[in-house]
This record gives C-alpha cells, sequence and structure tokens, in this order.
C-alpha cells in the first residue's frame, strides 16, 4: 500500500479534470479542496485504486464522484460506474449529489437501484440503460442474478461507507457483485472509520491502492463532549429528560443501540412534552421517510434512532447528538459525535454511561488518546418546558411519480391570499409523496388552501403529519 503524496492541490481548477467538470463546480461555488478530496483526487484522476478515509461530511461524494465523472464516455452507453452504498437514503444522496456534479455533461444517465422499493420500474430503467448506477448491494445483486443488469463494462467501482456495509453483513453480496465485474477496473473505497474487516476486503478487491487517510479523530476543539453516570438501565429514560432539558437544545439526535431502546427513549422523551420521534430500519420505508422528514425540516426536535437508521439523515449541522448508551465499538461513537461540530460549528455531544460500561469508555480514551471525565448528572431545570418546534409539515398524497414539483406547491399555497413563501420550510418530494413545511401556526390556513386549490391542475390529498 503507497501513501498519497502529501503536497496537495488546493483548488479545484488545479486539477486535471475536463473543463465542463471545472466549470460547472464553479457554478456550483466549490471552490477550495476538502482536505480528503486534496489528498485522494490526484490519485484518483490519475487512475489508481484508492482507499479513503475521512469523517462523515468531509466530502467523500465529490472525490469519488468527479473521478468517475472524468473518465466516463457519455456516448457509450453503458454502465460504467457502480457506486455501492449501505442504505437507500444514502444511495439517494449520492446519486443526488452526482446529478449536481454531472449538469455539465449532458445525456448522462443516473439509475438508483435499491431494496425496499419495486422491482417492476428498475427493470424498465435497466431496459432503457444508464450509464452510472447508485444502489444498495442486496438489490443490485439481485438484479445481476435475474439477468436484469449487465455490469461487464464497469471501469470504476465505489464501495461507499464501506465500514458500515460490512457492519450491515453485505460482505458476500460485495463478493458476489464484485466477481460480476471486469477485474481491469479502477476500486475507490471510503469509509469514514478503518475497522480491521476493511483491510481484508480491500486486499480482494482493490489492486495496490494509496491510502489517504485525513484526521481520524475528531478535533476536540469543535466537539465539547460530556460524559454522565448513571446507576443503571432503568434510570436511562429520566436520565436523557435531564440531560435534554439542562442543555435545551433546538434538535438532537439520540443514538440508540436497538430498536427496542430507539422505542423506549422516544417514548419517555414523548412523555416528558418533547417533540420526539423513533427511527429504526424494521419500520417501514414510508415511515422512515416520514420520520426523516419531520426531523430534517424542523416538525421535530428530537430523533431517537439506531445507528444505520441514522445514516439517512442529510443534515448538515447538528447542535446535539446524545449517546443513550456508549457504543461497543469507540470508532463507531466517534462516529456519531462527528455529527454534530461540523464545519468550525460548534457541537456538544452527551453520552450517558453505566458502570458496567466503564471498559467502554477506557476503549474510547484509548481511541482518542486523552482521558475522558464521568460527571453527575445535571438536575431537572425546575419549571422546564421543552420548546415546541417552529414548523409542522403537511403530507400531500402525490410526488414525482405525479410530476409534483416543489414550484407547484409553493403556487398552490402563497397563491390567492395564501400564506407567504418565508413561511414555507423544507420541501421534500418522494415518488409518491410530499413533505412540506410550514410554520406551526399557518397549518390550517396552509392545509386549507391545498384542499380548496389544485397542484399541477389536480386536487392531492393531504393531511397534517407533524409531531
Ligand atoms: P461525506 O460523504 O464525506 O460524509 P459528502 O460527500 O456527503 O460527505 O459532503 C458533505 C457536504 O459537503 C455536501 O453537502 C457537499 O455538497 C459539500 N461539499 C463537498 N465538497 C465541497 C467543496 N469542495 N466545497 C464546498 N462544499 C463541498
Ligand atoms: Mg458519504
Amino acid at each position: 500500500m503507497t501513501k498519497a503524496n502529501t503536497d496537495h492541490p488546493r483548488d479545484f481548477q488545479s486539477l486535471p479534470l475536463q473543463q465542463p467538470l471545472l466549470t460547472n463546480l464553479q457554478d456550483l461555488g466549490y471552490e477550495r479542496l476538502t482536505e480528503i478530496q486534496a489528498a485522494a483526487l490526484p490519485a484518483i484522476v490519475a487512475g489508481r485504486d484508492v482507499i479513503g478515509q475521512a469523517k462523515t461530511g468531509s466530502g467523500k461524494t465529490v472525490a469519488f464522484g468527479l473521478g468517475l465523472l472524468h473518465k466516463l464516455q457519455v456516448e457509450r452507453f453503458r454502465v460504467q460506474a457502480l457506486v455501492l452504498c449501505p442504505t437507500r437514503e444514502l444511495a439517494d444522496q449520492v446519486a443526488r449529489e452526482l446529478r449536481k456534479l454531472a449538469r455539465a455533461i449532458h445525456n448522462i444517465k443516473i439509475l438508483t437501484l435499491c431494496g425496499g422499493m419495486p422491482f417492476g420500474p428498475q427493470i424498465g430503467s435497466l431496459k432503457h440503460g444508464a450509464h452510472i448506477v447508485v444502489g444498495t448491494p442486496g438489490r443490485i445483486e439481485d438484479h445481476l442474478r435475474k439477468g436484469n443488469l449487465d455490469l461487464g463494462e464497469v471501469q470504476t467501482l465505489v464501495l461507499d461507507e464501506a465500514d458500515r456495509m460490512l457492519d450491515m453483513g453485505f460482505q458476500a453480496v460485495l463478493d458476489q457483485i464484485v466477481a460480476a465485474l471486469p477485474r481491469q477496473r479502477q476500486t475507490l473505497l471510503f469509509s469514514a472509520t478503518y475497522p480491521k474487516t476493511i483491510d481484508a476486503l480491500a486486499a480482494r478487491v482493490l489492486r495496490e491502492p494509496v491510502k489517504v487517510e485525513v484526521a481520524a479523530a475528531h478535533s476536540e476543539s469543535t466537539i465539547e463532549q460530556s460524559f454522565y453516570l448513571v446507576e443503571n438501565n432503568e434510570q436511562r429514560p429520566a436520565a436523557l429528560h435531564q440531560l435534554l432539558a439542562s442543555h435545551n437544545a433546538a434538535s438532537a439526535v439520540v443514538f440508540c443501540n436497538t430498536k427496542r431502546e430507539t422505542d423506549e427513549a422516544a417514548q419517555a422523551l414523548k412523555r416528558a412534552g418533547f417533540a420526539a420521534l423513533a427511527l429504526h430500519g424494521d419500520m417501514e420505508q414510508k415511515d422512515r421517510d416520514r420520520t426523516l422528514a419531520l426531523f430534517a425540516n424542523g416538525s421535530a426536535s428530537i430523533l431517537v434512532a439506531t445507528d444505520v437508521a441514522a445514516r439517512g439523515l442529510d443534515i448538515e449541522e447538528l447542535p446535539m447528538v446524545v449517546n443513550y448508551h456508549l457504543s461497543r465499538d469507540p470508532e463507531v461513537h466517534v462516529h456519531r459525535i462527528g455529527r454534530t461540530g461540523r464545519a468550525g460549528q460548534k457541537g456538544v455531544a452527551l453520552t450517558l454511561v453505566s458502570k458496567k460500561e466503564i471498559y467502554k469508555l477506557e476503549r474510547l480514551e484509548e481511541l482518542l488518546q486523552q482521558p475522558l471525565r464521568l460527571q453527575e448528572l445535571p438536575p431537572l431545570p425546575k419549571g422546564f418546558a421543552p420548546a415546541r418546534p417552529v414548523m409542522t409539515t403537511l403530507q400531500i398524497d402525490g410526488g414525482k411519480k405525479q410530476k409534483v414539483r416543489a414550484g407547484d406547491i409553493v403556487g398552490a399555497l402563497t397563491g390567492d391570499g395564501g400564506i407567504g413563501a418565508t413561511q414555507i420550510g423544507k420541501i421534500q418530494v418522494f415518488d409518491f409523496s410530499t413533505f412540506v413545511a410550514v410554520e406551526r401556526p399557518l397549518a390550517k390556513k396552509a392545509l386549507g388552501k391545498l384542499a380548496t386549490g389544485k397542484v399541477k391542475g389536480r386536487k392531492f390529498r393531504a393531511r397534517i403529519v407533524g409531531v
């Protein structure tokens, strides 16, 4: 394994990329390379296999996206790049970012193939062909086995969030997919953490990779970590309430190790008056979409989630992360708290630790190379009542498949004595439904506008789904 050269370019324009890609980057306002991009892109553009390790939010998608787009030949209508992601939400995020980066290349077709979605439309899209396929391993392997997907001309394979794919047990499936790819190809593996299992995967799948690594542990200056002692598990629901009340963050993600704990913690918070929602992998996809939408648009303040489920959360800056249990794996802990304190913002990470978990704390100290102190829980502030979220959400029973676009919704809500455009928040259009955040006091009025008016010339059913 070779280490990357440390003399890195700082701006995109100095990279040997096709001019349309460079111009588009300027239009997107991407000027300076992030650290991982600076370290990885020269090797990627030179066609080397690369292992890139950097924390969440460091810009890994742009790093591999530019690499695969740079060498893509749009006139050859074959699948030339395959990007594997652990979850559908992540695959969607990657596809979205790739589409942004590819705006300058005409007629490029990017297809997502993920589990939890019906097969029929995917088969139809595959018949039409694509240049880039982004998807989850299980579904890609399904299509391969059924002969729907030909990967014989793939030039670039990307394993995004490889650590998470291994955590989720995709190892055998990954090997099966790799067996269907040409041996002569470029493989890029990205991961936020670097457990030993990645080495084994890399040894099988990559050739003479260049390894680039950017500051594994988060700098202590941006994330303020506190650890609180709880007597036992029974104390955790009350302890969580005390922590959230005394820190009073506008929004926070509470990480749990299991589905059962997410339900327990979310229930406790709801009883205490918090606008909290639980999110875990056993939920139906449409419920997960709704939960993520409500949290991301400010209609819920607290998201209680398992690690895997929280991966779909597309939020840049989270003011606070709480660990209901300390993770057994210190790298997972570092990854969780990396959700806060991004982009130079100050982040707060609070962790509940029982006496039985002290050994985990010691492992974390070893990884972070710093002593971690346990504190007493803060008392519940007198007369505390959680603030209501500023927004609430309308769900509309129409989405992309009905050609609904955000602009249409804004039009329907603001037209003819409607609500002001500034009172509308985030709008997320899914295949069959759309979530619109509006300021809470205006929810009824907004709903009325949708009930009486039309979107795209027709009526859609809508309801308030905020907590
Ligand atoms: P990662 O995969 O490392 O967790 P992402 O690729 O999702 O991170 O990037 C995080 C965010 O940073 C995205 O919103 C992306 O558009 C933005 N971004 C990436 N590279 C740059 C850049 N060079 N300049 C500005 N923003 C960037
Ligand atoms: Mg990523």
